[in-house]
Order: structure tokens, then sequence, then C-alpha cells
């Protein structure tokens, strides 16, 4: 049972601990935890109210330390929950992707970051009736899943980001404007 006030969901930003703390294993699929996937599903459309979507959130964002997520697959309206997921295999392939985070600045200071990593991920992961699920991603989904899986552990994409002059700020994105608009995670 996930104790939680839907009405009062709020996406925290990097300086406060929830973001830092490892998520507990999910044991119940219960109502509750239906409930959970549904606020951060509805979260995730317009979490600013500014009209933006995100593809990607983490109920760590949302200060509720447990492991599930939800995952926009790019290119389509589908949403996947993901319940307890675990990283099986990476490729040794890496690949860098434009990401973004609804927990790192808000609005024209939002940052982003071509971030590196392994260009497929293979998980399992458990869907909200707790059937056992594998999925293969690839290039932005591998990036999507790895970076939601990662807010369970604690972990932000500005981790990954050795030097800060490749992090950027919505606004000086925005510059670039040779640079195509993408989604945000
Ligand atoms: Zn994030």
């Amino acid at each position: 049972m996930i104790i939680f006030n839907s009405k009062k969901l709020k996406i925290l930003q990097m300086t406060h601990p929830s973001l830092r703390n490892v998520s507990d294993d999910i044991k119940e699929y219960d109502k509750t935890l239906n409930d959970l996937a549904k606020s951060l599903t509805k979260l995730m459309k317009d979490p600013f109210n500014d009209g933006v979507e995100t593809v990607g959130i983490s109920a760590a964002q949302v200060g509720i330390n447990v492991k599930l997520c939800i995952c926009k697959v790019p290119g389509s309206g589908k949403n996947i929950a993901m319940v307890n997921p675990v990283v099986l295999d990476l490729s040794d392939d890496i690949n860098k992707e434009l990401e973004g985070c609804v927990s790192v600045g808000i609005g024209p200071n939002q940052l982003f970051a071509y971030v590196p990593r392994p260009r497929t991920v293979k998980i399992k992961y458990f869907d909200l009736k707790g059937q056992e699920a594998f999925l293969e991603a690839k290039d932005l989904m591998s990036h999507i899943v790895q970076h939601e899986i990662d807010h369970m552990y604690g972990k932000l994409f500005i981790d990954y980001i050795d030097d800060p002059n490749e992090i950027m700020t919505l606004a000086e994105l925005n510059e670039r404007s040779s640079m195509e608009k993408k989604s945000l995670i």
C-alpha cells in the first residue's frame, strides 16, 4: 500500500533529498499502485502547466521512493508503467542523446545536456498487475528507460556530465536555432 494524496503531487527539484534516495521495491500490486501510476501519467502530460509534456517520470520525483516509473515510447502515444525494473544487459556501443529532466530546473532554467549512455538496454520489469515483462530499448527509448531507472537509485542525468560547459539551459538551447526541438525526458 502506497500512501499519498493524488491532489498534492508535486515534482521535486534537484536539491530535494528524495531525489538522491534509493527507492524501495514494490511488493503489493494493489489499487494504490494503480492510482499512483495514473497520477504520474497525468502529471507527465503537463508537469509545469506550460503545455510542455515530459516523456518519463519516476515516483521518486514526487517524493515517493518506490520503484515505479512511466516511460513514453517515442513516436507513439503509448506509456509503459514499469514496476521494479532491473537492467539485464547494456550495449558497449555508446550513444549521446539530448536529455533534460523536470526535476532539474523549471521553464527557461531547465537544464539540458547530451548524455552518453549505452545505445541499447535490456530490462526486466513488472506491469501494474505484477506480470513479468521484458523490454529491449534502443537510442532515445534506451535513454528514457535508463534515465528513469537512475531516478530509483538517486542518480540524475547531470551526474554524467563532467564539463559544466556542456550543460545548457532551455533558453540557451533555444538559441541554437539550428537544433531540432526535442521532447523532454
Ligand atoms: Zn528525470
